[in-house]
């Protein structure tokens, strides 16, 4: 089947290209478009792939019913309704790597500009004068650069400045101590720390909750006097009149702002026309190199997440805390099995409104948690939702608007260090199926409930409990002989010599319902489930 693309915004040749090669992809492209006519086509495509210019809003997502990607020629994804892809399962992909040292770069030709004054100079120069005398400027070497938010731009601003003779100081409190070492930057303890020795301040921060407006009237206050203030990442983290007033009274020697609040910047804008601030109209990615690397960097991303299913890249999947999830391939299928299995055999009992949801993990698999329990959450709610859009991407969201709670831990009390058990729980009821995943080939289930099990069931496990007598297994495998069903792995076990026992039976795909009823008719057996493995069915 052939997958829609739809790509807008002028993207970069060569990655409507990238796409445009792979015979799978249909790809259609077209300059930015209005509102509704966007709106009239999106129904047609399974993915798109743009730039800010078109803002896939929560109206457009509800319509685009086939969408499964959004695709970001970028980094910032202001533009997009986050929450709402989450909600609806569908994958949000940036590119934010493709235009780090074209920030960093703007970055210190600004800056130096400032300094130097050389768009004064040049345009003296241009006009037939020569004012050499006018324009003395200053030195970058010595400053103390003061960067807030060291991620991939704060990072390369920090090499960069170093190559200046610059002290560099940054504060990022997401970021560990290796990365200030490897980067030989000083870390400032808090951002008044930073504030109170920054002769030049640069934020290189995602504009969110916490950074709009977290350069106001009383942080800028703390600077040095004759302090540079500089915002290449998104309008409105330094607050825009704080700054107008620091320029005004002098406390402020300059700024240099690529990004604004609103954007095109207003014409009779009180940052226009002082030649103390530096202004660009949003150019920090505006080069060849980057807008090549951003187009390709997204339209790849895109590509392997509609062929391959490869979410890893997207923003709104769970975090792995930088593993791989290639690495993680057999834990996540351990937790949505434990957790199709726990459903369906709880479902068998009567019990289907689960309330909560738990997973614990051995510590080979740390950092996993999140992944971990998107997958439980899909095989929790798989053959219960009728959606199309359960995936790793909105099962959790599904599961919270279900009222379900989900709980996460790390454990070193599961019998494996790369153990995963997942137990659901409605009132009192609670079943915990457990599995180990030693490598990312390999894994099997070896708990469901209180019994050890030693299966690893591709698509249909059917789960049997017996009171412990001679014969069972026989009458069990001629029923499923006389229907034809292949057994694959049969595992019994006991808690104690004639008690309850349960078998895990893997069997080969087709299984009809019927099989149930049949197995129920065998003396001792007491309950008989189903659990496939996609839609589980539960008797
Ligand atoms: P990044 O995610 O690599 O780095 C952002 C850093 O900010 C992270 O290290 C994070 O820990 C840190 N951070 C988040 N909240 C913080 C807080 N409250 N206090 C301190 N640090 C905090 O992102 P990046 O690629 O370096 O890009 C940074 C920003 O630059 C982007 O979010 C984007 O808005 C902007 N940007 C602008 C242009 C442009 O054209 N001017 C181009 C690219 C990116």
């Amino acid at each position: 089947m052939a997958y829609r693309v739809l790509v807008t915004d002028d993207i970069d040749a060569d990655g409507v290209a990238l796409l445009a090669s792979e015979p799978r992809l249909q790809v259609d492209e077209v300059p930015t478009l209005p509102k509704e006519e966007l709106y009239a086509r999106i129904g047609d495509y399974d993915a798109i792939v743009g730039r800010s210019a078109t803002r896939v809003s929560e109206e457009l997502l509800r319509r685009a019913t086939r969408l499964k990607v959004v695709g970001r020629a970028g980094v910032g994804v202001d533009n997009i309704a986050l929450d709402v892809a989450t909600e609806l399962g569908v994958a949000v992909i940036n590119a934010p790597a493709g235009n780090t040292i074209a920030v960093a770069e703007l970055f210190f030709g600004s800056l130096i500009s400032l300094f130097r004054h050389i768009p004064r100079a040049n345009e003296s120069m241009h006009a037939g004068r020569w004012d050499r005398a006018q324009l003395l400027g200053a030195e970058l070497k010595g400053r103390t650069l003061g960067i807030v938010g060291l991620g991939r731009i704060g990072g390369e601003v920090a090499t960069r400045a170093h190559a200046f003779g610059m002290n560099v100081v940054a504060f990022d409190p997401y970021i560990p101590d290796t990365r200030f070492q490897s980067l030989r930057v000083r870390r400032a303890p808090s951002l008044e720390a930073l504030l109170g020795e920054a002769d030049i301040l640069t934020v290189h921060v995602p504009l969110t909750e916490e950074t709009t407006g977290m350069i106001g009237r009383s942080e800028i206050g703390r600077l040095p006097s004759g302090a540079i203030v500089c915002n290449l990442a998104r309008g409105g983290i330094v607050a825009d009149d704080a700054l107008a007033a620091a320029l005004d009274s002098g406390k402020l020697a300059g700024a240099v702002l690529d990004v604004y609040v609103k954007e095109p910047l207003t014409g009779d804008h009180p940052f226009r026309g002082r030649p103390n601030v530096i202004l660009t109209p949003h150019i920090g990615a505006s080069t060849a190199e980057a807008q090549h690397n951003v187009a390709v960097e997204a339209c790849r991303a895109v590509r392997d997440a509609l062929l391959s299913g490869e979410l890893s890249r997207s923003l709104n999947v769970a975090n792995s805390e930088g593993r791989d999830w290639s690495e993680l391939r057999s834990a996540i299928v351990v937790a949505q099995r434990a957790a199709t299995i726990a459903r369906a055999i709880l479902a068998g009992q009567g019990v289907r409104a689960v309330q909560r949801l738990t997973v614990r993990y051995g510590p080979d698999l740390a950092g996993a948690g999140e992944v971990l329990a998107s997958a439980a959450a899909v095989g929790a709610l798989e053959g219960v939702l009728e959606s199309a859009r359960l995936n790793m991407i909105s099962a959790r969201s599904l599961a919270a608007s279900r009222g379900i709670e989900i709980a996460v831990t790390e454990s070193s009390q599961l019998a494996h260090p790369s153990g995963v058990e997942v137990s659901l729980a409605a009132g009192m009821q609670e079943l915990a199926v457990a599995g180990v995943a030693p490598h990312a080939a390999a894994w099997r289930l070896t708990r469901i409930g209180g019994f050890h099990v030693d299966v690893a069931p591709r698509e249909v496990l059917i789960v049997l409990t017996n009171h412990d007598v001679p014969g069972v297994i026989g009458h069990v495998g001629t029923v499923l002989g006389a229907a034809k069903v292949n057994i694959a792995e049969y595992h019994q076990a006991r808690l104690a010599q004639g008690g309850e026992a349960l078998a895990a039976i893997t069997v080969d795909p087709p299984v009809s319902t019927e099989i149930c009823r049949k197995l129920l008719e065998i003396p001792d057996v007491l309950t008989a489930t189903i659990v496939r493995f996609g839609a589980s069915v539960a008797t």
